[in-house]
């Protein structure tokens, strides 16, 4: 798992991170489509039965999920029409020709050129790849792990652990180096022993059977190495957090000594460790989860040689696949994309081509995105939306009836502090150390994963640069980040039509104001409140509102959880909870905010606002997307971050004249904000 995968999980974003787009300097131009569209709402339906259906039904008649995607949203056009751009930019620079000028310009067409040349792929993947399992075969005994394992770490390879540098929760002004749990291949750690799992267990298994055939190995060995891989990272899956107890700050905050995490897992020799990633000079660390080393060392210790080599084959095989042979390549779809997401094809090569350059040089690639594809106008209404939906949500703080004063002083200094990023940032990331050829996407990949852990590791223990960002600026997605206690909205999400300078006022609060709220709240959400102004995991929350906000809670947990799927599989109300009470939060400060902005709001204002955030999750998944979402995502599946919300708000029912027995105006609502 990358750095930026790893920050990514500690950053409250509003969706499932995927990679989004912009358009050309030459051909392709942002989209100009209102935010609210009337041709997509079903008409037939009663929008106080079911809001989204009302809203979202023509769009959902007309637009299955594409063949080769697990899942379509509206805003999908966004991403699409940024692929698009971003390729007409790549494609100018492959050219040799500077526009528009980027000092990059030329890695970026290698790169683009490198992931292109399917031939030449094969030929070095295969090359490369024999080379590191080689390495790995050479492994005499436990010993020469560590090293090794520290080889394999820095070019993304994740097997057993991993190590990162991130802003210190306990002293926000520093980094701190992180050890934390990996080297996991199914994506929870229920995965391997739910009985609802078993099928999808069977076909992981068939599926490293099968990448290990296509990496080489011997077929006799194969089907044998495979199961004792499975049994491997069971007892890894064993040991670890789950994806709930990995969102608890305080329980994945422990800053130790090494030598402390020495003793805690003696079977790891940590300074030979160290060494090889030449990382000796902090001494104090964090460790995620210090229960995950000790038992690691243990499990270690007890298994023998031969089985980790197994392991680490496959988890070489398994990271690489990826970016490998087209045959690896089409083998880790059929398993990631097809059973685990429902997708039926990949995506053309050259979208993979894309998000691949957007992954090694994010920043370099952004910056040419801004120049051709995000406008001043853009910027000024978002940086207005944003000013204007924070100073509502501190008046919103203030008139809170159930929050004590002292806590409530804790609140409005976060508000104070809270800072914005809106665009792109000031300065833009610079890759003069990262060589790009046009030689081998495989090898480009490899060092692209070296260059980043380098960059991202050298940080520990230095002041937090608060400049950086968590996501490059073509991406279609926003989020809040503790730690910098921060809002964060790349450009690539300030498109049409989540966000239109020429919609109407009431929309752009609708669908982007309540994203701007969403993110403003997660500063206040279960996880986020745990963090000070300054973004400290300090607790400034007195008892008595501390208690009172998980009451509150309760009730969102108990709303969601009571939601079920078509296949009737049931919401997971705890795991989304953070996430269902910034979409509520979010909605409602975007209201205020909004009712602030005229002083005479008519109703069928208020349905264009609500109309809008419905539209902006107008989306459907596959039905094991929508599963694995479930599972493993803090995200509620849309029908219901649309549903869910609107019931819970009286001016929604007021604005459609909903009856009290209808579904979107029950009697007990939940609020917290
Ligand atoms: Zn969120």
């Amino acid at each position: 798992m990358s750095y930026i995968m790893k920050k990514a999980f500690i950053l409250f974003s509003l969706f499932f991170l995927i990679i989004s787009t912009v358009s050309c300097a030459t051909n392709f131009q942002p989209s100009s489509e209102e935010v609210v569209n009337m041709n997509l709402v079903d008409q037939k339906i009663n929008p106080c039965e079911d809001f989204f259906q009302y809203a979202c039904g023509n769009w959902l008649k007309t637009n299955p999920v594409p063949a080769d995607k697990a899942e379509l949203y509206r805003f999908t056009e966004i991403d699409e029409n940024t692929l698009l751009i971003l390729k007409n930019i790549l494609q100018t620079y492959q050219r040799g020709e500077n526009m528009p000028p980027q000092a990059e310009s030329q890695k970026l067409g290698n790169a683009y050129s490198a992931c292109l040349d399917i031939d030449k792929n094969e030929i070095s993947a295969k090359e490369v790849m024999a080379a590191l399992l080689k390495k790995n075969h050479f492994l005499q005994n436990k010993n020469n792990l560590m090293p090794l394992l520290a080889g394999l770490h820095e070019q993304g390879i994740n097997p057993f652990f991993t190590i990162y540098a991130m802003q210190n929760p306990g002293e926000a002004t520093q980094m701190i180096g992180t050890v934390d749990q990996a080297g996991m291949g199914l994506p929870e750690k229920s995965y391997y022993f739910d009985k609802d799992n078993l099928e999808i267990r069977t076909q992981y298994v068939t599926h490293i059977y099968h990448s290990l055939l296509l990496a080489g190995i011997r077929s006799t060995e194969a089907l044998e190495q495979a199961k004792k891989i499975f049994k491997l990272e069971s007892e890894i899956a064993k040991i670890s957090l789950s994806a709930i107890e990995q969102q608890d700050p305080v329980k994945t905050y422990n800053p130790i000594g090494k030598m402390s995490l020495q003793k805690l897992s003696p079977q790891m020799d940590w300074s030979i460790y160290f060494k090889a990633l030449h990382f000796e000079t902090s001494d104090t660390l964090n460790i995620v989860s210090p229960q995950y080393f000790k038992r690691l060392s243990a499990l270690l210790n007890k298994t023998s040689l031969t089985d980790i080599k197994a392991y680490l084959d496959w988890q070489i095989i398994h990271e690489t696949s990826n970016f490998s042979t087209l045959a690896l390549q089409q083998e880790y779809f059929n398993f990631y994309g097809k059973t685990l997401n429902g997708k039926k094809e990949q995506a053309p090569h050259w979208k993979k081509c894309v998000s691949s350059v957007d992954k090694s040089l994010g920043e370099a690639l952004g910056e040419a995105f801004i120049k051709v594809a995000f406008g001043q106008e853009s910027k000024d209404m978002a940086d207005t939306l944003v000013a204007n939906v924070k100073s509502s949500l501190k008046e919103m703080i203030t008139k809170l009836d159930w929050m004590d004063v002292e806590t409530k002083t804790g609140a409005l200094k976060k508000m104070q502090s809270l800072n914005q990023k809106v665009g792109f940032p000031k300065h833009f990331k610079t890759y003069h150390d990262l060589a790009v050829s046009t030689d081998s996407w495989f090898e480009n990949q490899l060092t692209s994963n070296l260059f980043h852990f380098n960059e991202n590791l050298k940080k520990a223990n230095l002041p937090v640069d608060r400049n950086e960002w968590g996501m490059t600026p073509p991406t279609d997605n926003a989020y809040y980040d503790p730690t910098m206690n921060e809002i964060v909205f790349p450009a690539g999400i300030l498109q049409a039509p989540l966000f239109n300078v020429h919609s109407s006022i009431a929309a752009n609060y609708g669908a982007t104001g309540a994203t701007i709220g969403h993110e403003m709240t997660h500063g206040f959400d279960d996880s986020g409140s745990q963090y000070d102004e300054l973004g400290n995991l300090k607790n400034w929350w007195s008892e008595k509102s501390s208690q009172t906000y998980k009451e509150k809670a309760q009730c969102l947990i108990k709303q969601y959880s009571s939601y079920t799927t078509n296949e009737g599989i049931h919401l997971n109300g705890e795991l989304s909870i953070g996430e269902n009470i910034a979409d509520l939060g979010g909605l409602k400060v975007a209201l205020a905010a909004y009712n602030k902005t005229n002083s005479q709001v008519l109703d069928s204002d208020l349905k264009i606002f609500f109309i809008a955030y419905a539209q902006s999750w107008c989306g459907q998944l596959t039905k094991e997307a929508a599963r694995t979402q479930i599972n493993s995502d803090t995200h509620s599946l849309p029908k219901f971050r649309v549903n869910g919300v609107v019931s819970n708000l009286p001016e929604f029912a007021d604005a459609f004249q909903c009856m009290d027995t209808q579904a979107m105006a029950p009697k007990n609502r939940c609020s917290v904000w």
